[in-house]
Formats: C-alpha cells, sequence, structure tokens
C-alpha cells in the first residue's frame, strides 16, 4: 500500500478542523490540525496528534499546556494561516481561557494540560486534561477530501 492510498482513505473521514495554540515565553505558536478526539469524560481527556516534524511539538513538550480551538464556517483563513498554506505573515489577536492563548470567534475554545504524551510512529500524541471551556453558537468549518467545507441539512 502507498503512501497516497494510505492519505486518500484517511481524508475520506470528514472532520471539523482545529488550531491548536501554545505559548512560550511571551509568544505564541499555533498549527491548524483536524486529528482531535474527545476520550474521557471522567476524567475530562481530549487527544490530539502532532507530526514529528511541527515546530509545535517541542513547545507543547516543554510547556505542557496547549487549546484546541474548533473552528467555524467563517475562519477558513486562520486554518491557512496555521497550516502553512498563507505564505506571508499575517499577525492574529489572541484572547486568553484560563492563562492559555485562544482564537476568538472559535465555536469551542479547550483549554488542556498534558496529561500524558505517547509517541506513535512519526506523530505524538498529547493527551489533554481540559481545564476550561468557552462556547460560541456558529455553524463549523468542515474539511473532507482535502478540501474545506460547509455542512448542509439533510
Ligand atoms: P509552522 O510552520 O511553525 O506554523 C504554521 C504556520 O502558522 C506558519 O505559516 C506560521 O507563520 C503560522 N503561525 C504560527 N504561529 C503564529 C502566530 N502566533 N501568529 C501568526 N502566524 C503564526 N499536522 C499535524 O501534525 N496534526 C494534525 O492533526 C494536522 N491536521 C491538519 C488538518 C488540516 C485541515 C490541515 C490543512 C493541516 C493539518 N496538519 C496537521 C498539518 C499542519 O497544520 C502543518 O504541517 C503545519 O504547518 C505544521 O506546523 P508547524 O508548527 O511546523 O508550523
Amino acid at each position: 500500500m502507498d503512501d497516497r492510498q494510505f492519505r486518500n482513505a484517511m481524508g475520506r473521514f470528514a472532520t471539523g478542523v482545529t488550531v491548536i495554540a501554545t505559548e512560550m515565553d511571551g509568544d505564541t505558536h499555533a498549527m491548524t490540525a483536524n486529528a482531535f478526539m474527545s476520550v474521557s469524560l471522567d476524567p475530562k481527556l481530549v487527544v490530539i496528534s502532532i507530526g514529528e516534524k511541527a515546530r509545535i511539538l517541542n513547545k507543547i513538550k516543554e510547556n505542557r499546556t496547549f487549546t484546541v480551538n474548533i473552528l467555524s464556517a467563517d475562519q477558513q483563513e486562520m486554518s491557512m494561516i496555521f497550516a502553512g498554506q498563507i505564505k506571508e505573515h499575517r499577525e492574529v489577536e489572541f484572547g486568553y481561557l484560563d492563562g492559555k492563548p485562544v482564537i476568538p470567534g472559535a465555536i469551542a475554545q479547550v483549554a488542556c494540560e498534558v496529561a500524558a504524551e505517547h509517541v506513535e510512529g512519526d506523530h505524538t500524541l498529547f493527551i489533554g486534561k481540559v481545564t476550561d471551556i468557552h462556547l460560541e453558537e456558529k455553524e463549523p468549518l468542515v474539511f473532507f477530501n482535502g478540501r474545506y467545507r460547509a455542512l448542509s441539512e439533510q
């Protein structure tokens, strides 16, 4: 099986889009990610998966905190900025939740402390213990088959 077939198969799983953010020495670093899921209700745990080449990896390892920001339908540009799909630098204003940087206008902001990390192949899974949540009532951004989409009613 080649890499393209594996990527194509995984891309058939429609997801929301998140931006993971962390702060070190006063600098915020953020990255677009869709490898995110809820793990446990008691205690409240989530998991994210970060590639070994991502610059944010060592920052989360050192800082031990991160936020998951689930993007709204009107935040495709945020996703593109933090996936490196827009090359020129854009100034992004972050807000704060539980002392951690968050994306204003995200439909969910989830603040986490790293509870565990597991290296699996070329990615590191971070289990996050949820310390605070902020929600907004808007439609989500959707990612499917390598393209941004919007939800439609059945
Ligand atoms: P960098 O290259 O360091 O940063 C990415 C971009 O964000 C750069 O352009 C940088 O300038 C900008 N940036 C960072 N912080 C700031 C700031 N404070 N202000 C302004 N700009 C800033 N990769 C994974 O590992 N796991 C996933 O689950 C995952 N899911 C993805 C889902 C989607 C829909 C997409 C499009 C990509 C996904 N990726 C995922 C790939 C990942 O987003 C990119 O590979 C990313 O560029 C690598 O992160 P980095 O920390 O090395 O990025």
